[in-house]
């Protein structure tokens, strides 16, 4: 059989060796007698596996321990209302929310924020970061909202010492949101530089489900009298992410991927490998111009690859060929068209080669 590689943007490709585990504790986790899926969250086997899947998430990504790690439910979308819900309270209402739109993610961020607060867009780009000398940040914003990898749009912040470039020169007070959703993990970042950083998992983390959020402790305890109990950062927190029942199973594939991760070598090897897959790839696209890509070199995104053929009436061509050489699920967004390859942690290179491979004969070199 030909060899499977799965370019999805989410849910997307996971660790051979996590499932290949996750398929062998299925029914009988660690000699427990139950599947993951059966166990009470408050046995002292899902609570192991919680703690562990803490822990580790903690070690790769050097959390402070003034920090608290949550695993909720909702996904990426959900927290665009709750954030609001939880951070606006510490501001005079009606708080302003700062962003920067810099594709649909952060746009459909701004279009929900608008429900809870009043909303400034500080800058606008959609090829390229804007310049921090351009954005129009308000006096005494709630919160600056960044989405830091644009999944659909492929434009991703560059980052100095693990804080998007640029930004050590914000003003101190200026307490920084960024959705991570499609590129948590695959690069070190400095959270203490952040007040809330979130993710869903269904990309670089796990299945879907799970949405991590990683919230400096002294935003909690403020949220507005209508968020929901079950979204109250700070009663999560309270809660170890068990004021209601979380998504246990979903935590326990993303436990066996932090495992997975720190056997590969933690954040800075993922960071290597996702240098070298996204060269490959970038590389081959610049070619000549039979693919064209549209973000600008310094913003182009290591995990998301949208391009283009020249000639869209080869679209279908291009992706039939593609199935029949085991690369699957490359078609673009349907809100820009083309084609996308997402080289999510799991990918391995060999991926990517096989990829490029492709990309070379089709366009005949
Ligand atoms: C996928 C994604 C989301 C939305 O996630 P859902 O789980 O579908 O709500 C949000 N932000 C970014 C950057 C994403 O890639």
């Amino acid at each position: 059989m030909t060899h499977i590689y799965n370019f999805s943007a989410g849910p997307a490709v996971l660790p051979k060796e996590v499932l290949t585990q996750a398929a062998a504790e299925m029914l009988d986790w660690h000699g427990s007698g139950m599947s993951v899926m059966e166990m009470s969250h408050r046995g002292p086997e899902f609570i192991s596996i919680y703690k562990a899947a803490e822990r580790d998430l903690r070690e790769l990504l050097a959390v402070p321990d003034n920090y608290k790690i949550l695993f909720m439910q909702g996904g990426g979308l959900s927290q665009n209302a709750l954030i609001p819900l939880n951070l606006v309270g510490h501001k005079p209402q009606p708080a302003t929310i700062d962003f920067i739109h810099t594709g649909s993610w952060s746009g459909k961020s701004i279009k929900e924020a608008g429900k809870y607060a009043k909303v400034n867009i500080a800058a606008v780009g959609k090829t390229a970061v804007p310049p921090l000398a351009e954005w129009q940040l308000t006096p005494d914003a709630a919160y600056l909202h960044l989405c830091t990898n644009e999944t659909i749009d492929g434009v991703e912040f560059a980052f100095d010492n693990g804080v998007p470039a640029g930004l050590a020169g914000l003003p101190e007070d200026v307490l920084l949101v960024a959705d991570m959703s499609s590129h948590i993990l695959s690069r070190p970042i400095d959270v203490s530089k952040f007040g809330l950083i979130f993710a869903g998992a269904q990309k670089n983390i796990g299945p879907a489900g799970v949405t991590i959020v990683i919230v400096r402790d002294d935003l909690l305890g403020k949220a507005l009298t209508i968020c929901p109990s079950a979204f109250d950062f700070k009663l999560v927190a309270e809660n170890e992410s068990m004021y209601n029942t979380p998504p246990t199973y979903g935590i326990y594939i993303a436990g066996l991927v932090f495992q997975w991760l720190k056997a590969q070598g933690g954040v800075a090897a993922m960071e290597q490998r996702a240098i070298a897959k996204a060269e490959l790839l970038y590389a081959a696209l610049d070619a000549d111009d039979f693919y064209q890509t549209r973000v600008e070199q310094h913003n182009r995104s290591r995990m998301n690859v949208p391009f283009y053929l020249k000639d869209e009436s080869k679209n279908e061509a291009f992706l039939a060929g593609a199935k029949a050489r085991g690369l699957l699920q490359l078609k673009g967004h349907k809100s820009v068209g083309g084609m996308r390859a997402s080289i999510y942690n799991a990918m391995p290179i060999e991926g990517v080669q096989a990829l490029v491979d492709y990309l070379n004969e089709f366009a005949g070199r």
